[in-house]
């Protein structure tokens, strides 16, 4: 018996009968041979962990463009955070902590450079060409965009996680709810945080209806929604908020959406994020030749306004400022 069957008696032994078992999976769009060591799951956790979208996640915007404070969140530490709420949750609910933990660390893989600002002006520059979404580009990255355009070939349920991670989208896996919910769990919290950190509001400006419900601290209201989401899944082909969190739940997201999402501080800069990016993108849709090499694939047979798509939408928010300044903005001279 291989480590691999092992690990696949155990999760038929101990989870959940409403879990995902690796053994179970609907597979790989490319069929290969089994790992003696890991699980189906376990080697999607593997290979996007060593992907380098995963890396570039740590110069990504969360909230804050290009924040110069250590504390801030990134989208690294997005992905961590929802990652380690999801896995208590599905740890807790008997469901498959692996398969969690893969659709948790790619669910952001296709976000574009300044958070959803950069998402707003990319599907706006593509509108006549299919548009953009962060989560169908995500699910792009894993697909076509990692190894030349070869992809990942990663699992049905991880690629389908990661694809319905919105809160509007429903995922064909209870893994991928844990992830969906704590998505939203963690970065309402944490965006709360920053935003005190930013002094755009004070932990005391934030209406008594969520502290109360939900707790006076970004730690107490995770805990407070991590059990109630627990207690009120258990057992349930369902993951929900319970009823009565729930009114506070979605109050905290309209605060977070006046004061913060749409607040004019800390989204001053978001004008000149579509300048940026409209440029880089129509400099190299204008010059597909000079795309770099790993996206010549692409380009052939998914045209190269696709292309061109998915490379801006993978830089770094340093990189696409460097890029800028290096088509756009004359160099000083030197003698
Ligand atoms: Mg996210």
């Amino acid at each position: 018996m291989t480590y691999r069957e092992i690990f696949e008696r155990r999760e038929a032994d101990a989870l959940s009968p409403l879990a995902s078992r690796a053994a179970e999976t609907r597979g790989r769009a490319r069929r290969e041979p089994e790992s003696d060591v890991r699980t189906a799951f376990q080697r999607d956790i593997d290979r996007i962990t060593h992907s380098k979208s995963f890396r570039r996640l740590v110069h990504k915007t969360q909230v804050f463009l290009k924040p110069e404070g250590d504390h801030y969140r990134t989208r690294m530490t997005h992905t961590l955070e929802v990652s380690r709420v999801a896995r208590t949750i599905s740890r807790a609910l008997g469901l498959n902590e692996d398969l969690t933990e893969a659709i948790a660390i790619g669910h952001d893989l296709g976000h574009a450079p300044f958070g959803h600002a950069g998402e707003r002006a990319l599907n706006e520059i593509m509108s006549a060409s299919g548009g953009f979404a962060h989560n169908e580009q995500s699910l792009r990255v894993v697909d076509r965009v990692e190894k030349d355009g070869a992809g990942l070939n990663l699992t049905f349920e991880v690629r389908d996680g990661i694809r319905n991670h919105p809160h509007t989208e429903t995922p064909a896996t209870l893994e991928g709810a844990a992830v969906s919910l704590s998505d939203r769990l963690a970065y309402l919290n944490h965006d709360a945080d920053d935003a005190i950190r930013a002094g755009i509001f004070t932990e005391e400006e934030v209406p008594g209806e969520i502290s109360c419900a939900l707790g006076g601290t970004g730690s107490e209201r995770i805990d407070t929604l991590v059990r109630d989401i627990i207690e009120e899944s258990y057992g349930k082909s369902e993951l929900s908020v319970s009823p009565k969190l729930k009114m506070a739940f979605d109050a905290f997201y309209e605060f977070l959406r006046g004061r913060l999402y749409t607040n004019p501080r800390a989204k001053s800069e978001e004008a000149k994020v579509y300048g940026i990016l409209n440029g880089i993108y129509a400099y190299y849709a204008g010059n597909p030749s000079l795309l770099p090499p790993e996206f010549s694939l692409i380009a052939r047979e998914d045209g190269a306004a696709r292309a061109v798509c998915d490379y801006v939408a993978g830089m770094t928010d340093g990189y696409a400022l460097r890029t800028y300044e290096r088509l756009f903005v004359p160099s000083v001279w030197r003698e």
